[in-house]
């Protein structure tokens, strides 16, 4: 008999995945590793330690061990908020009409309202570990400082935050809780760096991208005894930590017998994306299952569907590695769309590989359609969701009509990957009807290109 699926799959703490899941080491063909920007070689363990800690270091530069353990400190971290609940919207579906299975996994319950707390948490584990006194990072729209702020708070770390100045005039309160959480924030650009007032010198009044503050922060860790940066997506490393979003996912459907036949995810750095895919993935690629796998990316910020795959650099300072992945180019600056972190220039060298050989799709969506699937599904399922999140909703409910029409049950599983509490801005422009759509020209993105190293790598 077949058992009738809940509306929340749990499962139980001691379910909590016990290792991580290296994607990268089923992939036959592996991701481009990072490049000395100065020598154009591949960066070794003790180049990379100056900027990052140790075992994250390892851990970024493993393309062959397929499980790493969970640290049992990290572990008990997440039975705090962990294993998030694996959700079939019966309640979309009916509002659809749609004879498609949609199931999220939502990574919103936590107080830093997103998945990044998984990585954040790992990655303070190791840097307590390396007795360093504290980190230094940056944070775009706020998601990240937060979730590092609770990590670093947690195993007593002190935490540097470089806040893009936009964001941190924009979003006060998010700028408080990570303070209520004991970190320090900067707006970048700022004149405590010599990126950054060379930054200041050159443009005035610029608000700040997200390149500008990551220089600022690498700046500061490998200037200061006992600190080291850290990031928030696109490494191997922070993909390794999202594994746990998929395993979990995989692990609740299998209780009971469903196998995804569509995968979506919104991409901004690919972390989330490549964490819920990960185990499907994997099966994908040793030739056990087969699942179309989407993500998701804004139309003003369109890395996989309209950008090179080519080494870049990460940062508009051009002080961190190159990384070879799809990129607009680090002088590309997209324009201030509400889905903050969806607005990095390139996308993590692993998905970049596997798009790349045809293993994923991409599509990009408008940001207005975004927000309309965001309230569709706010007033069905209850979550209001992060505008990032939204654009997998987008997707999802797209891929439901297309089953409408042609009668098909397939089985859609989405990354719902945050709340969205600290967008209210971004959702009033949206019920004031005062939204627009911004997308890039071929100039704009060949101008963006144009800031790309000069060399044939
Ligand atoms: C940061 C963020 C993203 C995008 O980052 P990825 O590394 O691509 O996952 C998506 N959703 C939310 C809620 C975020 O905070």
């Amino acid at each position: 008999m077949e058992q009738k699926i809940p509306y929340k799959i749990y499962l139980s703490e001691d379910e909590i995945p016990t290792a991580w899941y290296n994607l990268r080491a089923d992939m036959k063909q592996k991701p481009a590793p990072l490049l000395n920007p100065a020598t154009l070689k591949p960066l070794t363990a003790d180049e990379l330690s100056a900027v990052f800690c140790r075992e994250l270091v390892e851990q970024e530069l493993d393309e062959n061990t397929k499980f790493i353990a969970i640290p049992e400190e990290i572990r008990n971290f997440y039975k705090m908020y962990r294993p998030s609940p694996v959700v079939r919207a019966y309640c979309l579906e009916k509002a659809l009409g749609t004879p498609a299975e949609i199931y999220y996994k939502f990574e919103g319950n936590n107080t830093s309202g997103s998945h990044k707390l998984n990585s954040a948490i790992a990655q303070a584990y190791y840097a307590k570990k390396q007795g360093l006194k504290g980190v230094t990072t940056e944070t775009g729209a706020g998601q990240w400082g937060t979730a590092l702020s609770m990590a670093c708070a947690y195993f007593g770390l002190d935490c540097k935050v470089y806040m893009v100045k936009c964001s941190y005039e924009q979003k006060p309160f998010r700028r408080e809780v990570m303070r209520t959480y004991g970190a320090s924030i900067t707006p970048s650009p700022s004149n405590t760096t010599e990126i950054g007032r060379k930054i200041l010198e050159e443009f005035p009044g610029t608000t700040g991208s997200l390149g500008c503050a990551i220089s600022e922060a690498v700046e500061v860790a490998t200037h200061s005894e006992g600190y080291r940066y850290v990031l928030g997506s696109v490494l191997n490393q922070v993909l390794l930590h999202q594994s746990v979003i998929g395993l979990e996912a995989k692990a609740a459907l299998d209780k009971y017998g469903v196998k995804p036949d569509i995968i979506i995810g919104c991409a901004g750095g690919g972390s989330n994306l490549g964490g819920l895919i990960a185990p499907f993935m994997g099966e994908k690629l040793r030739g056990e299952n087969d699942y179309r796998i989407i993500a998701v990316e804004p139309a003003s910020c369109p890395s996989f569907t309209r950008g090179k795959y080519a080494y870049d650099f990460c940062d508009t300072g051009k002080i961190c590695p190159l990384a070879k992945m799809y990129t607009l180019g680090s002088g590309f600056i997209p324009s201030a769309s509400h889905a903050g972190g969806l607005r990095f220039h390139g996308m993590t060298s692993t998905l970049s590989e596997l798009y790349h050989q045809g293993m994923m799709e991409a599509v990009a969506v408008e940001q207005t359609s975004v927000f309309e699937a965001a309230t569709q599904f706010a007033r069905v399922e209850g979550i209001l969701p992060a505008p990032e999140s939204s654009h997998a909703i987008r997707v999802a409910i797209d891929e439901a009509l297309k089953c409408k029409q042609t009668g098909e049950k397939k089985k859609i599983l989405f990354g719902l990957t945050g709340t969205g509490y600290f967008d209210l801005v971004a959702y009033e422009k949206f019920n004031n009807g005062e939204m627009g759509d911004y997308i890039p020209t071929d100039e704009d993105i060949q101008k963006g290109w144009a800031s790309m190293p000069k060399v044939d790598l």
